[in-house]
């Protein structure tokens, strides 16, 4: 995005049960199984004129389940995928950290993770954004209060169509 491009609002996406299934701690590119009505919900987002960014804690990374390199690789795939499918995934952010880590470099209470509103304050913080119009769709309570302390309206994703649920939002929008 342009330095001096003019601010968009962004659906902030939770990950694991709303553009892929959670099957528990998802990491495998093998094992991903897209959520049904995916890439249409994208291309309908990318259409309105949204951004579109990826929010998911990764507390699997400090529990030592997979690392962070296998995060990035997991989130460059998704991206290309999405790409194929004439989508875009503006960007992806996740926190590994978790305040009960076996690895104590990622033993810590952070505010980015969800319910904390940091990685979609740090979206909006560096990136050309607005809060106005934004919101967030997740499947967990944790991902509401964190819409909700970021002060954009959150979306509790039911886990069946993702492109009827967001065609929904976006006609009340
Ligand atoms: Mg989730």
């Amino acid at each position: 995005m342009e330095m001096d491009a003019p601010r968009r609002a962004c659906a902030f996406l939770d990950r694991d049960g709303v553009l892929i299934e959670d099957t528990g701690y998802p990491h495998r590119i093998e094992e991903v199984r897209w959520v049904p009505g995916v890439m249409a919900a994208l291309r309908r987002l990318n259409a309105a004129g949204l951004a579109v960014c990826i929010v998911t804690n990764q507390a699997g990374v400090a529990r030592g389940y997979y690392d962070e390199a296998a995060v990035g690789r997991l989130h460059h795939w998704m991206a290309a995928e999405a790409k194929a499918a004439g989508a875009l995934l503006n960007g992806f952010a996740y926190c590994p950290f978790h305040e009960k880590a076996e690895a104590e470099r990622y033993r810590r209470a952070s505010p980015r993770r969800k319910p904390g509103a940091g990685m979609i304050e740090d979206w909006l913080a560096h990136f050309p954004l607005r809060r106005e119009g934004s919101f967030l769709i997740g499947d967990r309570e944790t991902d509401m209060q964190a819409a909700a302390a970021a002060g954009i309206p959150g979306h509790l994703f039911p886990g069946d169509n993702l492109d009827a649920f967001v065609a929904a939002i976006l006609k009340e929008h």
